[in-house]
């Protein structure tokens, strides 16, 4: 099928799940509920929140993560990185979760703390690369865990192949579902997951959908992190830097024909990098039809000026 119709709804449900990141002040907190509380009603199922760099942000991910399990019916799922740490480290933020309730864990190897791009080396009493940490968790406890993987392969590895083989030790280590890195082009999301299905992994593949807010960063941000801006999406943005009204029409318009082309070549889960905002990822949930189960959070009021 070339195109979905948007009246259309699309064929058998469709699954999301929705990434937030831990606020560093109180207003980012009072926008992160916000935005929790008008995805909630989409019934996603579950709903992660990220590890900051290096564990510096292992408190308030903590908090954060509790907070979302004491005060709504949502999965919480912890991003967990090993990064920097011994394995003792890990294994014990693990066991908090556990004793916390959380039963998921969004396992990563993390960045190196010079920052992304440079030369990983390895913690020496620590897990070595994400493999290793979704060994040692199931090991802690029986989690569910979700790891990464990369439809323009990731920047440090070997080749393409070498890459897929990693991605295929984590889920014989004991993950159960990938959530790829975000991508622009439907076709590298397409392409890859050929490449996977022919390496005979069978575990869903996740595509991490980016709606774009502020593209500036994401421009600074992708190219360390094996995401490309393809020159269509330069030329989408041209001009726009002071308008972010017309920005953000755009920015649905992106991710709602990458998500319908994705649903028509048979996707049926997404993960929203949400970006603690609501208003984008509930658009494009609305077209994908996924509807509120319950009545939602009123949108953000417009501006004076809509
Ligand atoms: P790995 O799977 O360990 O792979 C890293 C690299 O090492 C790859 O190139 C792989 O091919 C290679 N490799 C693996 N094993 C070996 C080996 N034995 N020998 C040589 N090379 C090997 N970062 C955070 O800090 N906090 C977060 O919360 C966070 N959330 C994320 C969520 C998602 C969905 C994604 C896609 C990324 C996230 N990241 C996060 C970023 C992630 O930490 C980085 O992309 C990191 O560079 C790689 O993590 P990984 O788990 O994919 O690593």
């Amino acid at each position: 099928r070339a195109g979905l119709p948007v009246a259309e709804a699309p064929v058998g449900p469709i699954e999301v799940s929705f990434e937030f990141f831990p606020p560093k002040t109180e207003k980012m907190q009072e926008n992160l509920w916000a935005a929790i509380k008008r995805l909630e009603p989409l019934n996603p199922k579950f709903v992660s929140c990220t590890y900051g760099a290096g564990g510096s942000t292992r408190e308030r991910t903590h908090e954060t993560l509790v907070d979302i399990r004491n005060k709504t019916n949502l999965e919480p799922a912890a991003h967990l990185t090993c990064v920097s740490a011994t394995r003792e480290e890990v294994d014990e933020v693990a066991r908090r979760y556990w004793d916390a309730g959380i039963r998921h864990i969004v396992a990563l190897r993390g960045d190196s703390p010079e920052g992304m791009g440079e030369k990983y080396v390895p913690h020496p009493g620590g897990y070595a690369y994400a493999a290793d940490l979704v060994a040692g968790l199931k090991k802690v406890a029986d989690f569910e865990i979700s790891v990464a993987a990369y439809p323009e392969i990731h920047p440090e590895a070997q080749s393409a192949e070498a890459d897929i083989d990693n991605l295929k030790r984590k889920l014989d280590a004991g993950a159960t579902r990938a959530i790829t890195q975000y991508f622009f082009n439907p076709e590298d999301f397409l392409r890859f997951r050929d490449r996977v299905a022919a390496a005979g992994i069978t575990a869903p593949l996740v595509p991490g959908i980016l709606p774009v807010t502020n593209f500036g960063t994401v421009c600074r941000f992708s190219a360390a992190c094996g995401a490309s801006v393809p020159e269509w999406m330069h030329k989408l943005f041209e001009g726009l830097d002071d308008d972010p009204t017309t920005r953000k029409l755009i920015a649905a318009t992106v991710a709602i024909e990458t998500a319908r082309k994705l649903v028509s070549e048979g996707a049926r889960e997404f993960h929203f990098y949400t970006l603690n905002r609501a208003d984008l990822t509930y658009a494009i949930c609305h077209v994908l039809g996924v509807r509120a189960q319950a009545a939602a959070e009123p949108a953000e009021p417009a501006p004076a000026s809509a």
